[in-house]
């Protein structure tokens, strides 16, 4: 285990922004993990686990801490009747683990393709994507324990996900480093197709495990910018659970404007919304909505995180203005 010292973090994120880490190391295994939680309390430092750094803004000064960057493999599969039982470490990317399963013709995890990222940081939002989200097929996470300092295996249902939320963003939950999860896949044909986008394209067609996956790919191609070209952690804000009243008031304006049950409440995509207040390809020097996309907030080169600070808050006032809705983040602020 090597520990670097004063390592730039915009390179190690997808929005390109970033100061320095006081310290940084990459681990590949459980051991070098624990060197790693010592290393921290011996030099006094809080810890900062870093994924594929797709879902944060960093802030410009740095992290006065240990990033601890999670680089631990492997997969594996295990029959279990007629599933199966897949377990991936917390480095593995996570669109392998999905060409690895879909490669076996396994259905659940087929609609989340292509989202940027590690495995483990899949839980902490539980990831989602055209219908699908990662509470559907997860059985459990195992995790060590920072005040134990002993691993433990949790439940999907002690994982407590909901849409973009998870224990491990509460307090009580930030005290465990995942370190691999398992997911249960079925061998059984049973595609996710409801989401508009996907019936859209595929009709009345049977299509295969892998020709979803291949649809997905091709339909968030076309959705969010290259991330070789330009820097984004994706949709920045959560699509907002709203009441009722809220909810009828907007429908009278914009009666075209779709809408998902959410228990009592409901689920509105927020890119519509922004779309129609004119927040969809706004150019504000280096920062900006993509063209495409208008929950996409992008770093055109030379963006500061100060500048895509002060942008987002202008778009939560506009539209807390003209809604009443205030929006939630999806991307954490890390400083
Ligand atoms: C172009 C683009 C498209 C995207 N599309 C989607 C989408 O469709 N659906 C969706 O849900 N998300 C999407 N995202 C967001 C992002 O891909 C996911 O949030 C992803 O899970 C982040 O993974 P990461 O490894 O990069 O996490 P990071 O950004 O590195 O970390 C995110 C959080 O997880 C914590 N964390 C990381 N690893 C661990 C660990 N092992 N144990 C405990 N905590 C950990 C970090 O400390 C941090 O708080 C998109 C992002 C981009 C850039």
């Amino acid at each position: 285990m090597e520990v670097q010292k004063n390592v730039l973090l915009a390179p190690h994120t997808t929005f390109k922004i970033g100061g320095p880490a006081a310290f940084f190391v990459s681990v590949s295994n459980e051991a070098d993990l624990l060197e790693a939680l010592s290393y921290a309390h011996e030099h006094n430092r809080q810890i900062f686990l870093l994924g594929g750094g797709c879902n944060v803004l960093i802030s410009d000064q740095g992290l006065d801490a240990l990033v601890i960057k999670m680089e631990t493999k492997g997969i594996s599969f295990q029959h279990k009747g007629d599933c199966v039982e897949v377990t991936a470490a917390a480095g593995e990317s996570w669109d392998a683990l999905v060409a690895a399963t879909v490669e076996r013709g396994l259905w659940g995890i087929e609609n989340l393709s292509a989202i940027p990222g590690t495995v483990g940081a899949a839980p902490v939002q539980n990831i989602g994507a055209y219908g699908v989200e990662l509470s559907d097929t997860l059985c459990f996470v195992d995790v060590l324990d920072r005040e134990t300092l002993k691993m433990k295996r949790l439940s999907a249902g002690a994982c407590e996900l909901k849409y973009r939320e998870s224990v491990f963003q509460k307090k009580e939950g930030k005290r465990f480093i995942i370190v691999r999860i398992g997911i249960m896949l079925r061998e059984k044909y049973s595609p996710r197709l409801e989401y508009r986008d996907l019936k859209d394209y595929y009709n009345s067609k049977n299509p295969s495990c892998a020709e979803v996956r291949q649809a997905i790919i091709e339909i968030r191609s076309r959705k969010f910018p290259n991330l070789a070209d330009v820097g984004t952690a994706g949709c920045f804000f959560k699509n907002p659970i709203i009441e009722r009243d809220t909810f009828l008031r907007l429908a009278r304006q914009f009666p075209e404007m779709p809408h998902y049950p959410a228990g009592e409440k409901i689920k509105i995509p927020i890119a519509f919304l922004l779309e129609r207040f004119g927040w969809r390809g706004v150019l504000r020097g280096a920062v900006g909505t993509h063209r495409d996309h208008a929950l996409v907030v992008v770093n055109y080169g030379g963006a500061t995180c100060a500048l895509i600070e002060s942008f987002v808050c202008d778009i939560v006032r506009d539209i807390e203005e003209r809604t009443g809705i205030v929006l939630e983040r999806e991307v954490l602020m890390i400083s």
